[in-house]
């Protein structure tokens, strides 16, 4: 028995579910999101850098380069007209050695090929002229790079759907669907309570649990699901006030973008994060790998002391691969791959799935057209 009706149901209230219930609430779709927390974003969607990703590193034509690009200029319109705060500090990505230099000029073709705004490459005077303190051989400046205050850009997302109608259910756990002629019938629990909800359209944007999702939709082919792998990366804050007006990054490496440093609204600075992959999730950061930022950091910020870093949070990046040997891209499976219609899963949002949330949001309201 049907309990109630909804055109669309949204499953997981990250970022990127909470942009596509507002994406659909706005054209005017009766949207039902659950999620099975207690609020939105408590999983990776508040456990990344908070950086607004300009989209220099991704090849071209692949999902990132195309989302992340787009993403960035409408999150930035996006949150003025919200008033959540950006700050666009632009972003240097520092090469300490020759070695790394060669390997700037490949980012640097990436990100023209990908149309990223007013990069540049620069030499050791004028990052000199930015940068006094930074110790780096060259780097590409990236002025439109920047940092979102990203519970707040959730919490706008939160209005912005419920103002239109879209129902936002917490504590409501997909447990299976089952196919229709006509859509899904999807049983979730509810605080306790098992309850049905008949639905046209089934999105799965549930982050780390997108793969066990898809094995509860019956009619799917099982074979199609990506296997799922977790990317664990630590922070550290520091209370040292960082000499640095601009984010810092490495040249990158491994399958994350390298240990940088971001600085937060009030201009305190955030190191990470680091890569290490896990079978188990857990979020606690091992104090000892202070150890570890440390020596990578004073590579670039040599006054920096091993003292000054304390232990802050860390987040898990879904993959489908096992290691960073290959790129992984955004992975959007509709009915052409898994073989059921109306139902759209969402694998590996990793980053740049925050900068990219927005243009995700409307991809998805294409596919399901
Ligand atoms: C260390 C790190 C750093 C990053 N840095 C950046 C960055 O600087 N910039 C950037 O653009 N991106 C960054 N990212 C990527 C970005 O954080 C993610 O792409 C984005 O948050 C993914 O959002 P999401 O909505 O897909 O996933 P999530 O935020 O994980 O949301 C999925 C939701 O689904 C819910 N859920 C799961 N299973 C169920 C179920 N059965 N029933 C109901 N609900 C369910 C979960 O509780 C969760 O709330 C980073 C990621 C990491 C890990």
């Amino acid at each position: 028995m049907v309990d109630a009706k909804t055109d669309r149901l949204i499953i997981g209230a990250g970022a990127i579910g909470l942009a596509i219930a507002r994406q659909f609430a706005l054209a005017g779709d009766q949207v039902v999101l659950i999620e099975c927390n207690a609020g939105f974003g408590m999983e990776t969607s508040s456990r990344n850098s908070e950086v607004i990703h300009a989209g220099i590193y991704y090849p071209a034509a692949s999902h990132k380069a195309r989302l992340c690009v787009k993403g960035a200029h409408k999150m930035y319109e996006y949150c003025a007209s919200r008033g959540v705060k950006t700050s666009q500090h632009g972003k240097l990505i520092v090469a300490t050695n020759q070695e790394q230099e060669a390997r700037l000029d490949a980012l640097m073709t990436a990100g023209m090929a990908n149309d990223v705004p007013d990069l540049e490459l620069i030499g050791k005077s004028r990052l000199h002229q930015l940068e006094p303190d930074l110790q780096a051989v060259a780097a590409i400046h990236s002025p439109f790079t920047g940092v979102v205050d990203s519970h707040n850009y959730m919490a706008a997302l939160e209005a912005d759907a419920e103002n239109h109608g879209a129902i936002i259910a917490y504590q409501s756990r997909f447990i299976r669907a089952e196919k229709q002629p006509d859509g899904y019938h999807v049983v979730i629990d509810s605080q306790g309570e098992e309850m049905t909800f008949a639905c046209q359209t089934l999105i799965n944007a549930a982050g780390h649990g997108a793969h066990l999702v898809s094995q509860a939709v019956h009619g799917i082919d099982v074979d199609t699901i990506p296997p799922h792998y977790m990317a664990k990366g630590q922070y550290f804050n520091t209370t040292r006030k960082p000499p640095f007006q601009h984010l810092i990054y490495p040249v990158p490496s491994g399958g994350g973008l390298g240990i940088h440093l971001t600085l937060d609204s009030g201009g305190g600075a955030r190191f990470g994060p680091d890569i290490t992959w896990v079978d188990s999730p857990s979020y606690d950061v091992n104090p000892a790998d202070a150890e570890k930022f440390h020596q990578s950091i004073s590579t670039y910020w040599p006054a920096l002391q091993r003292e000054d870093l304390v232990p802050a949070w860390a987040g898990l990046r879904p993959k489908i691969w096992p290691d960073g040997t290959y790129f992984q891209d955004f992975t959007f499976h509709d009915a052409s791959i898994h073989g059921c219609a109306g139902y759209i899963a969402l694998y590996a949002m990793d980053s740049p799935g925050l900068t990219s949330s927005l243009a995700i949001a409307e991809y998805i309201a294409d596919c399901a057209a």
